[in-house]
This record gives C-alpha cells, structure tokens and sequence, in this order.
C-alpha cells in the first residue's frame, strides 16, 4: 500500500497524457480544438519537461499533458509535485518498466519525513498504470523508504543500537535470523577493528549479523558501513566536514535496503548482511594517531589518522563475509570524499574483482536510472599504504587516489578469489528535488538488485514454447 497510488479511477479522475518529445505533433493534433488553442497560448512546444494543465470549457481541470525524452521516475516525479491534488490516470505508450517507473517517482514524491515536522500539503494521486509490476515498485518503494529514513534520522535518534535495532526489525518482518554482539563482547567474538573504532562513545558500537534463505541457495552477503556519528575521532572533522555526519551510516542503511528487496523478493539465494554500527567519538579511551590495532584477519593496521574509521569496522567484517566462499560480497560504505571529488555526490563509485557481475550492475544502473561509475582497483597504489611499523596504515602516504586507496585498503581483507564489488557512496541529496528531497539516498539498490535478480533469478526464455 503506497499513499497517493490508487487501485483505480474514480468519479472526476484527470487524463494525464504522457507523451515523448517525437510523438508530441501528432498528439496534440489528435486533441480538441480547445486544448490546441489552450496549449498555444501557454506557448507550449513540446520540448521535454513541459507540463500542463488543461481547462474545459467552464474553466474546469479536464486534463494534463507532461512531454519527455526519456520516461525516468525524476520526470513523473517532478509531475506530482507540480499538479494540483487530483486523481490522474495515465495515458500514453509506456512500456511495462517506463509504467513502474512512473509509479515509483510518484510515490517518492508525494511522500514526506514527518518524523519531526509535519505538513498537510496535499498531493495529487496516481491510478496505478496498468501496465506497472505493482508487486515490485511497492517493494522498491518501501526500500527506498527504509533507507532514506535510516540517514536522514539525526545521530541522537539513530545511534547503533537504533541501527541495529531496524535491522532486526526487518529481519522479523521477512523471516531471517540474526545475532547481534554488543561493546566488549567484540572483542571476545574476534571483532578488533570494530570495536576499536567504537569504544570511545557512550554508545556502545555493535554488530549485526543477519541471515536469510534456503543454507544451500549460492551465497549472497552484503557488508555495510555503519558510523552513526563520524567527528573524526582526536584527528576530529571541521565543523563543514562534520555538518552531515548523521549519513556516515549510509553503506549501512543501502544494504539493508537492498536486503529488503532481495528478501521481499524471495531471490534464491542465502543471503547474510553484516553491519558494523559504531559511533566515532572523542574520550579518553579514543583511538590515537600513531596505535597500531588488531583486525579479525591478523592483519595489523597503523593508524594514520581516526578519522579513516570506516575501512576499520569494514575489514572485520569483509574477513568474516569471505571466509565462507561467498558467490558474491557486496560492500556499501560512505568511504571517502575522494570518489565525491572524483564522480560527484550522485554517481557512486564501483569497484569488483568480477568484470562480469561489475558489468551487470552498470548495465542495470542505466536500465533503473540508478547510475554508478566503475573505478579501478589499481593494484601499484598499494604501496601508498605500508607502514613501518605496522602490515598496513588506514591513510595512504599520497593525497591523490584517495578513493582507490580505500578500496585497496578493504581488499586486503577481502578472501582471494572472491567475487566482491565494493561501492563508495555519498548516500545523501543536498538539496532537494521532486521524488529526491534534501536528505538520505540509498543509491545503487536498483542497480544491484538488477543484477542480482538477473544472476539468481532470470527471466524465462522469452523465445521458449508456450504451448
Ligand atoms: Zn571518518
């Protein structure tokens, strides 16, 4: 059930055309002369994003007609919140995806956060198009929904244990099991890393261990990046750099969506999520530049600075994701500023061992309008992170690469021969756009769970006999 998607018209429901730039002439020739006549004085052209509405002959909304290029979930997106409240019905030749998609933009637009302040603006509805997988966008929706209130959820209502605690409540929700280890606890279950980064909190840092599906069904596991509050530790963040450290838990936040929709989808696969979830603080027991700490794989890791944090909690939980042959380790994490510099804040960046699996996600990126962009595990660079005193520094030697480094930095937690894909997210919009509000993202969901749905669960042959 989504709020402002209807089952079916009623008395009063308003056409909506959708109609791409191409077919936009004949279109409006097929129109009332009233229409054409309105349209023409409003100057319309039918170039792509136009929208309006169109009175009949008392003056009364009849209908409305949106042009555009490519049929994304932004553009119906950018419709809802731009109609006056009303039902609409679409019209137009969408296919099936294009129909979702619809739905899905939509949906993300005419919903609002009002954990702390609330409106009653009123939205327009959309009659479900028919040709929508209304199963699929309800499920991509409530993911989405999950994720996003995850981030944008302030660090005082969303500690580790409220982290942990929403993982658990999905798990219950779609059947999976799962343990959770708590503050010293860590320490005795061979989680160094983890509980170093978090131990100078009030809160203590923790984590969750989920498991679902069929034990023989290939493994799937997903690893994500859960730094409730990131100060930077004593090499403490600038007020600018700490102004939106509320999302550095947004690697955690993707995975359990993407979780969601692999569960709610009864993929075929046993799926495990691990989420490191720890606050960064400053306290007498914090973390100093210049330790050396332990890590689950034995690795021994020279801090260079405190406030590379994340790689930290990441590496014990890579080391257990892998040591049990996973066909796939996907990792999400809020990892470096570098990839921002490198890509911007809205294309994460992708790193994988499997050509393959990497390719599929770009693929299903494109065909979801959920884009990333793959960057290289450039193995040379790994010199950037030796120490002399320790196997390896959490901080690279060089300013430049910063997000490869990283990436080499986990890798070397990660089991060869291991199919990984590592993705360094912003996990956050900064200002706000119709179905993309000023807040928590949880960006690449649509693009792996493409993929994955893809690997684990292909189509039927289209071309195979049907009789
Ligand atoms: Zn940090």
């Amino acid at each position: 059930m989504v709020d402002h998607l209807a089952a079916r018209p009623s008395k009063g429901t308003v056409l909506l055309y959708a109609v791409q730039t191409r077919a936009y002439k004949r279109w409006l020739k097929g129109q009332p002369k009233i229409a054409q006549n309105w349209l023409k004085s409003l100057k319309r052209r039918g170039t792509a994003g136009e929208l309006s509405t169109i009175p009949d002959r008392n003056g009364a909304l009849s209908r409305a007609v949106l042009v555009y290029d490519e049929p994304t979930p932004w553009v119906f997106a950018s419709a809802a919140a731009k109609l006056p409240a009303a039902r609409y019905q679409l019209d137009g030749d969408l296919s099936a995806a294009a129909a979702g998609d619809a739905a899905l933009g939509w949906a993300l637009a005419t919903r609002r956060f009002d954990r702390y302040k609330s409106s009653n603006r009123r939205h327009p509805t959309l009659v479900w198009p028919e040709q929508a997988d209304r199963e699929h966008v309800e499920r991509l929706f409530r993911a989405t929904v999950l994720g996003r209130d995850l981030i944008t959820t302030p660090a005082e209502d969303m500690g580790p244990a409220e982290l942990v605690d929403a993982g658990v409540q999905l798990a219950k929700q779609c059947g999976a099991k799962t343990s959770v280890i708590v503050g010293d606890a860590l320490l005795d279950k061979g989680y160094p890393a983890v509980h170093a980064v978090g131990r100078a909190a009030a809160r203590a840092p923790r984590l969750l261990d989920l498991t679902w599906g069929d034990p023989n069904a290939p493994k799937l596991s997903v690893v994500g990046k859960g730094v409730c509050f990131d100060s930077g530790g004593l090499d403490l963040k600038s007020a600018a750099g700490m102004k939106l450290m509320k999302k550095d838990m947004g690697g955690a936040a993707t995975a359990l969506a993407l979780a969601s929709l692999v569960m709610e989808s009864e993929l075929p696969v046993r799926l495990r999520v691990l989420i490191p979830a720890v606050e960064n603080a400053v306290s007498g027991n914090a973390l100093r530049p210049g330790d050396v700490i332990d890590t689950r794989k034995g690795l021994s890791v020279e801090i260079g600075n405190t406030d590379a944090e994340g790689r930290l909690i990441m590496s014990d939980c890579l080391t257990e994701a892998s040591s049990e042959s996973p066909d796939q380790l996907i990792d999400f994490a809020t990892l470096t500023g570098a990839a921002r510099v490198a890509l911007g804040t809205e294309l994460p960046a992708l790193f994988s061992t499997d050509d393959a699996f990497a390719a599929a996600v770009l693929e299903g990126g494109l065909s979801t309008h959920d884009p990333l962009w793959r960057m290289p595990l450039h193995r040379p660079y790994r010199r950037h992170l030796d120490s002399t005193i320790a196997d390896l520094n959490n901080i690279a030697n060089v300013g430049q690469g910063g997000a490869i480094t990283a990436a080499l930095f986990l890798s070397e937690f990660v089991a060869k021969g291991t199919n990984w894909s590592h993705v360094d997210t912003m996990a956050y919009y900064t200002g706000s756009r119709p179905g993309r509000p000023a807040g928590g993202e949880v960006f690449g969901i649509r693009a792996f769970y493409d993929a994955l749905a893809a690997r684990y669960a292909p189509e039927p042959d289209t071309e195979a006999e049907t009789d």
